[in-house]
């Protein structure tokens, strides 16, 4: 997939943990398209698994290491180091990859009604508010590059009960509702913002909730498609909104779920059969 469009831009990728994560899927395409990708990770533990995997995808312009910095988006003093780092080094952002969630383990299983306030508060911040927080410091370097492409990750769990998925549910459906604010508030900058719902893959994120597996398996008999979606597909989808065929897509939430959303119960009459 090249999109000549894409040459030259520069783009911050928020939510590599290691060569599984969705963020990395998207960064390898943007790459192979001439995107110059800057990464930030979460803390230590993570560094150094990213470090080798970034490092693969050299400066396009140096040929340098890549620019990688720390940046918990639960810390507003982090991310305005981060991207008062990026703007000294880069100058302008044209695209703004978020793939990031978080919420408790005990909070991912049982009763959503069970959820605890700090429980709520803590998914809600990582997974919704830090969209928020990011595309702020994002604004102005967009708009001084003429306009910007911001990219989020969500989940069909944010539209209907999937079973264990709970408060990263509502977190989600916070996420696409700020996503379409969001567009609003920046549509006239030019910085668009949409969010993909993918289908399950296998990641660090998604082996927290408990029974993944029975939901991963219950995508591939159920889905219109019979089959599950890997991470390159997200990649594919991230690549194309943040390519020339995104030009007037913003607010949107699409869909990268083999057909999963469009089943009344996520279940297909006759996936027992197949
Ligand atoms: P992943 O574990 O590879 O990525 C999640 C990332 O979030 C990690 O890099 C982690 O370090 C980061 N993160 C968590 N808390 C953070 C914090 N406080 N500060 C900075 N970073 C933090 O898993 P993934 O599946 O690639 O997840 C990426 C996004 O995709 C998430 O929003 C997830 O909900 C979404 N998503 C995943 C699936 C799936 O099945 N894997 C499906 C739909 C949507």
């Amino acid at each position: 997939m090249i999109d000549s469009t894409l040459r030259g831009k520069n783009a911050l990728i928020v939510g590599v943990a290691n060569e599984r994560s969705l963020a990395w899927s998207i960064a390898k395409l943007l790459h192979e398209n001439g995107v110059q990708c800057a990464f930030t990770y979460q803390g230590e533990a993570i560094e150094k698994r990213i470090k080798p995997l970034v490092e693969s995808l050299p400066n396009l312009n140096t040929g340098s290491k890549p620019w990688i910095q720390q940046m918990d988006v639960g810390s507003d003093a982090d991310i305005q180091r981060c991207f008062a780092a990026y703007k000294k080094d880069f100058g302008k952002l044209d695209i703004l990859i978020h793939s990031v969630a978080f919420a408790d383990k005990q909070d991912l299983e049982g009763r959503f009604a069970d959820t605890s306030r700090e429980g709520f508060r803590k998914a809600m911040d990582i997974s919704a508010y830090s969209l928020v927080a990011l595309l702020r410091e994002a604004e102005p370097l967009m708009e001084l590059a003429g306009g910007g492409s911001c990219v989020t990750l969500s989940y069909y769990g944010a539209e209907k009960v999937v079973k264990n998925y709970n408060v990263m549910g509502v977190a989600k459906a916070a996420l696409e509702s700020s996503v379409r604010y969001l567009a609003n508030d920046l549509g006239p900058k030019k910085i668009r913002v949409n969010a993909i719902s993918a289908g399950p893959v296998k990641t660090l994120a998604a082996a927290g909730i408990r029974g993944f597996r029975n939901i991963l398996g219950s995508a591939e008999q159920s889905t219109p498609l019979r089959e599950n979606i890997s991470a390159d597909d997200v990649g594919y989808l991230g690549t194309f909104l943040c390519g020339v065929g995104g030009k007037h897509i913003t607010g949107a939430t699409l869909y990268v779920d083999s057909g999963l959303h469009i089943l009344a119960g996520g279940f297909h009459e006759d996936s027992k059969s197949n």
